[in-house]
């Protein structure tokens, strides 16, 4: 089965084609072919770069009018050109795209209708970058590929819809809740697979398991996960709840909001610019959003980088520690994305601060971890495992378990 992974981020599109045979290993083989291409742009130039078999082949720029129509000639580079995979768009089996937004209404994995197309429309409103953009490369692959090719959606939302209630509901008017105001989480593509990756690298079932996957990378959110199921989780009814990030702040007092509104005279788009892209790291540091400059700033004696990652560590702990009461216990702690799988420094300040847990490191193995490891010391109760995060191969193995019915 040949199956095409589309996972738009916040700037660039990943595509990933892989050949599966019902052979699902938990780690990725690598792709037959992938493409990355600026994602989400005003109508100008987008660069997209093909790579196949591991080579990159082509690096072009490309005219957009719209700004998911970068999809179109990176599906024409599958069947044409220098990186050209396969004969034509209908040997593609079926095409996978990551959704960030599925409501209450998509708990699993979804082949694509029309009215599944209206409910993600829906949705749009809950999450305005990203479901905008990915239904109209929904409408762009339809339009390449034909009928032929199944469109199948993979939501990050879906893992975590079997949080309780009690973590679901906001303290507030419960009409809220009844009008879609509730926690939602994200990165439940990443948190899926980190979880069943991280037991299985400890050897373990995921029954039984409780584990805190930790995915830090630009955005940022924790889950709770035990017997592989989400019970709790950072990130809110906007993916702007829980930790600090790069740009954006995570959990504030609503009461500044308020303040703000009142005395400052900002208004809605003001909040939305400061809060996502002004604050975190950057905000804080005055440097950057990108942990390795806060880092080499640090290394320096910027006194506000060292500010900056002193908050990022706390915000962290004190949710690692939420997690590890709504699991009732920590059995292994996973941290996965950009600053999870490199940031040594990080790791080794955050498992300092929650030793109390029962978690040690390995020093040494936390310094230059072997990627998909266990990096605790020999008697730390906890494990501490580092791995990649592959959300473009667990969305292959959704489209597989779906088409497989
Ligand atoms: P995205 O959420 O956009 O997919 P990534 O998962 O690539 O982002 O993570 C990006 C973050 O990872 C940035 O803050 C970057 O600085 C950080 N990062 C990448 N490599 C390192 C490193 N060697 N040390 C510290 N941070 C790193």
């Amino acid at each position: 089965m040949k199956i095409l992974a589309l996972n738009g981020g916040s700037s660039t599109l990943k595509a990933t084609l892989r050949e599966l045979d019902g052979n699902l290993p938990s780690a990725p083989p690598p792709p037959l072919w992938e493409a990355q291409a600026d994602w989400g742009r005003q109508p100008g130039k987008a660069q997209i770069r093909v790579r196949a078999a591991g080579e990159v082949r082509s690096d072009s720029e490309v005219d957009i009018e719209t700004p998911a129509a970068v999809l179109e000639p990176v599906l024409a580079a599958l069947w044409s050109g220098p990186a050209k995979a396969v004969g034509g768009p209908g040997e593609i089996d079926v095409v996978g795209h990551r959704v960030v937004h599925g409501g209450h209404a998509f708990q699993a994995t979804t082949r694509i209708t029309p009215e599944v197309k209206e409910q993600i429309r829906k949705y749009v409103e809950f999450a305005p970058e990203h479901n905008r953009l990915e239904l109209e490369a929904i409408e762009v692959a339809e339009r390449v590929l034909g009928p032929a090719a199944p469109q199948v959606a993979v939501f990050d939302t879906a893992f975590h819809t079997t949080l309780p209630m009690c973590a679901k509901v906001y303290p507030v008017p419960y009409e809220w809740y009844e009008k879609g105001v509730a926690r939602y989480g994200f990165h439940g593509i990443s948190h899926q697979y980190a979880s069943r990756r991280g037991a299985e690298i400890l050897g373990r079932q995921p029954a039984g398991l409780r584990m805190v996957t930790c995915h830090l990378g630009n955005g940022a959110s924790l889950a709770a996960v035990r017997d592989g199921k989400s019970v709790d989780t950072t990130m809110g009814f906007t993916p702007l709840e829980g930790i600090m990030m790069g740009t954006r702040s995570g959990s504030i007092d609503p009461g500044i909001l308020i303040y703000l509104v009142r005395h400052r005279g900002y208004g809605a788009d003001q909040l939305d610019r400061v809060l996502n892209k002004e604050s975190g790291l950057k905000g804080v540091s005055g440097i950057s959003g990108d942990m390795r400059e806060v880092v080499a700033a640090i290394a320096t004696g910027d006194q506000r980088a060292v500010l900056a990652f002193d908050v990022y560590v706390y915000r962290l702990v004190s949710e690692i520690g939420a997690m590890t009461a709504s699991l009732g216990g920590l059995d292994a702690l996973v941290f996965t994305a950009g600053i999870g799988e490199n940031c040594a420094p990080l790791r080794e300040a955050v498992c300092r601060r929650v030793a109390f847990l029962g978690i040690e490191l390995d020093l040494a193995k936390n310094a230059s971890p072997r990627m998909d490891s266990d990096i605790a010391a020999p008697n730390s109760r906890v494990r501490v495992v580092v791995l990649r995060a592959e959300e473009d191969w667990e969305i292959a193995r959704e489209c597989w378990r779906m088409m497989e019915g």
